[in-house]
C-alpha cells in the first residue's frame, strides 16, 4: 500500500493510475478503523479498480473540543488494518495539507441540517461539508464509499454532491455490528468494561421500539426508549426520532408501506454513540 501524506503528491499517483483508464474508488475516515471501516474498503475493492482510504480526523466537524482531543488514534494498526484488506493507497495527512487556509466557508443543507444531528452538533454537517468537499476535489474518485451508520452523514454528502454538481457517486453501505448487536464504532473502544456492557442494550432497546412501533405506535416507541435511557444511570437519551427514512421527515403515525428509519443518539457514560435500524 502506497502512504501519502500530500495531497499533491497523491493526486500525481492518481493522475497516473487515471491515465491507464482505472477507476478510483475512495473511503474517507478518521481512523481507529474496525471491520465496519474495512467492510467499505472491500466494497469498494469490489467496485473500482484502485481504493483511496483517507485517515484525517477533521477538526472543523467537532462541536466539543473534548471529544475532538479524545477521538482515539490507532496509526499503526490502522496501516496494518488497511494493509491486510489490500487497500492500495492511504492518506493520511496533517490539519495543514487539508486546510493550507481557514474555511471559511458555509453551506446550506437546509432541512437536513436542522434535524437529529444537525440540531444536536451545530456545525457539525458544515464541518463534514468542508472536509468532504475538499478530499473529493483532491481525489476525484469515480466513487465515493460511505457507511449507513451514519444515515444523516450520507444524505448531506449526497446534497454535497449535489449543490457542487461533483461527478463522484455516493455509495451507501450497510452497517457493520458486533455479534451482541452494537454498531461497530471507534468511539466503542472508549467505552470502560461496564459501559460497554450498558451500550450492548441499544440495539436491544432499538428492536423492542420498532416491534412497540408496528404493535402499538411511535409514541409507545419513544416512551419505551425514555423510559429505558432514564432506568440506566450511566446512559443519556439525546434524541430518539421515527422518520421517514428518504426525507427525515419525522412521522406520528407508522404507516406499512412508507419506508421508515428509527435513529438514537445516546451517552453512555461521556460517550456519545449513534444507531439506526430500518422500521
Ligand atoms: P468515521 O471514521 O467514524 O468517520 O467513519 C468513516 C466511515 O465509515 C463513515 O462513512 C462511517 O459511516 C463508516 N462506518 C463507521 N462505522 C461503521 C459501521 N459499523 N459499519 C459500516 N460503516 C461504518
Amino acid at each position: 500500500m502506497l502512504v501519502f501524506d500530500k495531497i499533491k503528491d497523491l493526486k500525481k499517483c492518481l493522475t497516473d493510475k487515471k491515465k491507464t483508464g482505472a477507476t478510483i474508488g475512495f473511503v474517507p475516515t478518521m481512523g481507529a478503523l474496525h471491520q465496519g471501516h474495512i467492510s467499505l474498503i472491500t466494497i469498494s475493492k469490489a467496485e473500482t479498480d484502485f481504493t483511496v482510504c483517507s485517515i484525517f480526523v477533521n477538526p472543523t466537524q467537532f462541536n466539543n473540543q473534548t471529544d475532538l482531543t479524545k477521538y482515539p488514534r490507532t496509526p499503526q494498526k490502522d496501516i496494518a488494518l488497511l494493509e491486510e484488506a489490500s487497500c492500495d493507497v492511504l492518506y493520511m495527512p496533517d490539519v495543514e495539507d487539508v486546510y493550507p487556509k481557514n474555511d471559511n466557508r458555509q453551506f446550506n443543507f437546509g432541512y437536513l441540517d436542522t434535524i437529529l444531528e444537525g440540531e444536536h452538533r451545530p456545525g457539525h454537517f458544515n464541518g463534514v461539508g468542508q472536509v468532504v468537499s475538499i478530499l473529493l476535489a483532491g481525489i476525484q474518485p469515480d466513487k465515493a464509499y460511505f457507511g449507513s451508520k451514519d444515515y444523516q452523514q450520507v444524505m448531506i454528502v449526497k446534497e454535497l454532491v449535489k449543490q457542487l454538481q461533483l461527478s463522484t457517486h455516493i455509495i451507501a453501505c450497510p452497517i457493520l455490528r458486533e455479534p451482541d448487536g452494537l454498531a461497530m464504532s471507534s468511539r466503542n473502544t472508549r467505552l470502560s468494561g461496564e459501559e460497554r456492557k450498558i451500550a450492548a442494550h441499544i440495539p436491544v432497546m432499538m428492536q423492542k421500539a420498532i416491534a412497540l412501533i408496528k404493535e402499538k405506535d411511535i409514541n409507545a416507541a419513544k416512551d419505551y426508549i425514555k423510559a429505558e435511557t432514564t432506568m440506566h444511570p450511566l446512559m443519556k437519551l439525546d434524541y430518539y426520532e421515527v422518520c421517514d427514512a428518504n426525507t427525515l421527515q419525522p412521522l406520528k403515525q407508522y404507516i406499512p408501506l412508507q419506508s421508515t428509519i428509527s435513529l438514537i443518539a445516546v451517552f453512555v457514560g461521556n460517550v456519545r454513540l449513534i444507531d439506526n435500524w430500518p422500521v
